[in-house]
């Protein structure tokens, strides 16, 4: 059986990703002939496993990727790669990549001057004076004299960042190593956390979820704040201490919350955050790469490491991205 065609295996215990099989088989076609994709269920027989070369997934089944001898890419369908990386069983110099897509960024920065500009503009205020029939004109400022901070300035991030900058707002972004961006004021690691949150009036987070960024948003962060700021989570869910948020928000401390991510998606009907005044729930959707854009970029990747190239955009399995 180890001589059969090289395969991709698609793959993820918690999502179908039946619906990806036809745009992967073409991306072969075009990139890597001989290529088979085969699409995961439990029921795939271990010895149809044997000639996976490939991967591309989100939650693999634990220790697979160990059990597959031919195996020399695993591959997110996704930009972020913690659920590959949370597997133990991991063979040490497997490389893992993830999707850097340039149009999902931008689509990305859509998301957040939506954001900026509904803050911004009071369009929070105005729809609540709408349910009163209330005409009152809110103060007008410049959008210089809104400050949105950026946590995490990588692919989406420093896109992000540009494009509110180019929409003349205070712009200041937070990364772990020090940054230079154009028009943004910058800051790095934990030491500059309070001074970069204090006089934020909306932060953005698009971290990735890695052991130091679990949890970060906990009521110490929260009370760091400016009262009356806005926090927009675009990373993971699990960033958040969700009773911390809620207090934040119950206390008036936070003006608002937008919330894309979730520990568990989808969200569940009866969770209280649907709930909770002042919290704006859009599912996990601001942005995400075609998928024609995820099978050419991880068919190219197989090609590469059948040929002995490194892939491309493989995360530092160490740092978690
Ligand atoms: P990148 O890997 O390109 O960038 C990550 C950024 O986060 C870098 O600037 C990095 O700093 C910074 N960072 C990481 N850890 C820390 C830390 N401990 N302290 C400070 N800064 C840190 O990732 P992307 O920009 O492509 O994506 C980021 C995340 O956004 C994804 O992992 C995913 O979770 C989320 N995402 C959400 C989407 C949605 O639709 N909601 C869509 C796409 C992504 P440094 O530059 O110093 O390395």
């Amino acid at each position: 059986m180890n001589d059969a065609a090289p395969t991709l295996l698609l793959c993820s215990e918690t999502d179908d990703l039946s619906g990806l099989c036809g745009e992967f088989e073409r991306a072969a076609a075009r990139a890597c002939p001989g290529l088979r994709v085969l699409c995961w269920t439990p029921d795939t027989a271990t010895t149809e496993l044997q000639s996976v070369v490939a991967i591309a997934g989100w939650f693999v089944p634990l220790g697979l990727p160990a059990r597959l001898p031919r195996l020399r890419l695993l591959a997110s369908i996704g930009a972020g790669v913690e659920h590959l990386l949370r597997d133990p069983d991991l063979p040490p110099d497997l490389p893992v990549t993830r999707i850097v897509d340039p149009a999902q960024a931008r689509g990305m920065a859509e998301y957040v001057l939506w954001a900026a500009l509904h803050f911004h503009r009071d369009l929070d205020r105005l729809l609540a004076q709408q349910t009163r029939r209330e005409w009152r004109m809110p103060a007008q400022r410049p959008a210089s004299a809104y400050r949105v901070g950026i946590m995490g300035l990588g692919a989406m991030g420093a896109e992000v960042a540009r494009t509110l900058a180019a929409h003349g707002f205070d712009v200041h972004g937070w990364s772990r190593r020090p940054a230079t961006l154009p028009g943004v004021t910058t800051w790095a690691g934990p030491e500059a956390m309070c001074p970069f949150l204090a006089e934020l009036d909306m932060v953005v987070s698009l971290l990735p979820l890695t052991p130091e960024t679990r949890g970060l948003f906990n009521a110490d962060w929260f009370a760091a704040l400016k009262p009356g700021a806005v926090f927009v989570n675009c990373g993971r869910g699990e960033q958040l201490v969700v009773p911390a948020l809620q207090d934040a928000l119950r206390s008036g401390h936070l003006r608002s919350a937008v919330l894309d991510v979730f520990e568990h998606e989808p969200l569940p009907a009866d969770d209280p955050l649907w709930a909770e005044p002042g919290v704006l729930i859009t599912p996990h959707m601001a942005s995400s790469a075609s998928a024609e854009v995820i099978a050419g970029q991880i068919v190219e990747n197989t090609a590469r490491v059948l040929v002995g190239q490194a892939p491309l955009h493989a995360v530092d399995r160490q740092r978690g991205y």
